[in-house]
């Protein structure tokens, strides 16, 4: 049997097109998407589309869209052998993640793609990457799809969704996975580097729905006041703040954010350390700056990316666990986001 893609169109730049006259960017029409790519009509396979209704600029991505999405990839799991989902480009990490949590038990590739130019325009970056993340999306060995995880593609590479993050806003090539090596290499053939692929379970597929939005990233910087510190940390309603801290997973040891941490982890707030730096990893105990904090209670987000720990903790507290499971879970690899 041929494989059969679904393309989910979300929205972003991918799917604009230029009018001629104005040169204002509208949305593609989704009904005549072989006319704007005529490319796709020569693959072997069926390629279905859904478009949003409205499209949205993913700066205005929702965890609720997460779950649509979620919920359209359950509708669609047994009558597809692959998805795309076309995504603006600036939140595309984080819904890579969060699927990457969301979808337990994931067999089928989903490829995220987008693109720095509208497809409509001569220079576009679109067509290359729509093309080969339906190729992706399709590829099989052995009656099983070769890349049975969330992943982004993006000019000539194939990350690990939950590994990546958006470094640039102008070139090309916008996406970094620095902890992760990529899972397949774009050339004159598609080149999967099969060690660093996901193997899929027979377990069955399903979809995780409650995530809970409950949590607040605080970004240290030199100078940064302790009532801000506090405010961050006294939320109302918050039940993890993730600290962002530098290099190795250091932070300052001011007696008073000593404390304010310590008097936070006693209360039941999980905090967590996850760094500013993209590449490398938090090693609480490298430096005094850091030993302080494993005594506090605060648990380490190792060489996770923000946008992994973000979704995670949406994932960890939405599964209703208690504090310490929180913690624990938090370390461990779930879904290949962190080195083990
Ligand atoms: N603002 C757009 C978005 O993220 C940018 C893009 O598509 O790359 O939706």
């Amino acid at each position: 049997m041929q494989p059969g893609i679904l393309v989910i169109y979300t929205g972003g730049t991918i799917g604009m097109v230029e009018d001629s006259e104005t040169g204002v960017l509208n949305p593609f029409d989704f009904e005549h998407l072989t006319d704007q790519i005529p490319e796709i009509k020569k693959f072997n396979y069926r390629i279905d589309s859904i478009s949003f209704d409205p499209i949205i600029d993913s700066s205005n991505m929702e965890p609720a869209v997460w779950v649509r999405l979620a919920r359209l990839l359950e509708e669609n799991y047994e009558a597809y052998e692959g998805f795309v989902i076309l995504h603006g480009s600036d939140t595309m990490a984080y819904t890579a993640s969060a699927l990457s949590f969301m979808l337990e038990n994931l067999s089928r590739p989903v490829i995220l793609t987008g693109s720095q130019l509208p497809i409509g325009m001569i220079r576009t970056d679109g067509k290359e990457n729509f093309i080969t993340a339906i190729e992706i999306a399709a590829a099989r060995k052995d009656g099983r799809a070769i890349v049975p995880e969330v992943c982004i593609y993006f000019e000539y590479q194939l990350y690990r969704g939950n590994r990546t993050h958006k470094y640039n806003a102008e070139h090309f090539e916008a996406f970094r996975s620095v902890n992760y090596p990529v899972l397949a290499q774009a050339g004159v053939h598609i080149r999967y580097n099969e060690a660093a692929i996901h193997q899929a379970t027979d377990q069955e597929f399903r979809i995780f729905t409650r995530l809970d939005t409950n949590i607040a990233v605080l970004k240290l910087f030199p100078g940064i006041s302790p009532s801000v510190v506090s405010a961050v940390l006294s939320t109302e309603g918050v039940r993890a703040v993730i600290i962002e801290t530098y290099g190795a997973g250091n932070a300052p040891t001011q007696q008073w954010f000593m404390e304010a941490l310590r008097e936070a982890t006693a209360k039941g707030l999980i905090i967590c350390n996850v760094s500013q730096c993209r590449g490398g990893a938090v090693i609480q105990g490298k430096y005094e700056t850091s030993a302080w904090l494993e005594k506090a209670g605060v648990v380490s987000g190792r060489d996770m990316t923000i946008e992994a720990a973000v979704t995670k903790l949406m994932y960890l507290l939405g599964n209703g666990y208690s504090t310490s499971r929180v913690k624990k879970y938090f370390q461990k690899p779930l879904r290949g986001e962190m080195t083990a």
